[in-house]
């Protein structure tokens, strides 16, 4: 049995003040959870906030990005090694919005994910399509060529230390989510994917669904049998809105 993972993206949003409430109210809502796995990828300035308010708790934090390089002269970078001293767990990886906004394309998310691998951190590795690709039939296709880069460069064993996060671009942020066929349908492909290379890495992966998940619509979605928890934007920074979805998780 796979545990669910509910996996915050503060993306950058916070304040010390509001974050001190945040997690405050999180940890605190939290409290009855047994099976659940959680955790905060917050922006870089606040990871040693993160690890002063949730070490000891059951909620794991971590970072949205980082270096694919150990360590040089690489301005305005942060290395994996920097996030493991802050007790990061998690390190997101080629989510869309790094993809569209910062040019990441596949092979630097891959070896960013070797990266955070490497220093023993677990990367979530955003996949997904955007809605002109889902219209034009490539969905499989756009997750094969992302997943690809890294089984490709590392081998299929590699996905076994990390996290995957199917999030559809044109349900993010947009209050769009896709229903829970449309989700689980991608994620039984890509664990059949990973399958056809490595069956106890397509057993034992978690596979997030990511894009507008909330209270609402958690549930249904976290019931679908590929889908392994979610990584949540905007619903991370209410704290009852959270827990609530951690919570759904938690069954
Ligand atoms: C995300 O940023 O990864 C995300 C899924 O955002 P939202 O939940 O706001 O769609």
């Amino acid at each position: 049995m796979r545990a669910k993972l509910v996996a915050g993206n503060w993306k950058m949003h916070g304040g010390l003040s509001d974050n001190a409430k945040l997690l405050a109210d999180v940890v605190a809502g939290s409290s009855g959870l047994a099976r659940a796995q959680q955790a905060v990828c917050v922006p870089f300035p606040y990871l040693g906030q993160a690890s002063d308010l949730l070490d000891g708790t059951r909620i794991a934090w971590g970072a949205q990005n980082l270096s694919q390089h150990a360590k040089g002269a690489y301005t305005g970078e942060v290395s994996a090694s920097m996030l493991r001293e802050f007790g990061c767990t998690y390190v997101i990886v080629g989510h869309s919005e790094r993809r569209a906004l910062y040019g990441e394309d596949s092979d630097t998310v891959a070896a960013k994910y070797k990266a955070a691998l490497d220093a023993g951190l677990r990367p979530i590795l955003c996949v997904g399509e955007t809605l002109a690709q889902r219209e034009a039939g490539e969905t499989e296709r756009v997750v094969d060529e992302q997943l690809g880069a890294v089984t490709k460069r590392f081998g299929a064993g590699l996905l076994g230390g990390g996290v995957i996060a199917y999030e559809p671009v044109w349900a993010i942020g947009t209050g769009k989510t896709a229903t829970p066929e449309q989700a689980q349908a991608v994620h039984a492909h890509i664990r059949k994917r990973i399958g056809s290379t490595d069956a106890g890495v397509a057993k034992n992966v978690q596979i997030l669904y990511g894009g507008s998940v909330k209270a609402a619509n958690a549930a249904e979605l976290f019931e679908m049998p590929d889908i392994d928890g979610g990584l949540i934007g905007g619903a991370s920074l209410i704290a009852a809105e959270f827990v609530s979805i951690c919570r759904a998780a938690d069954r």
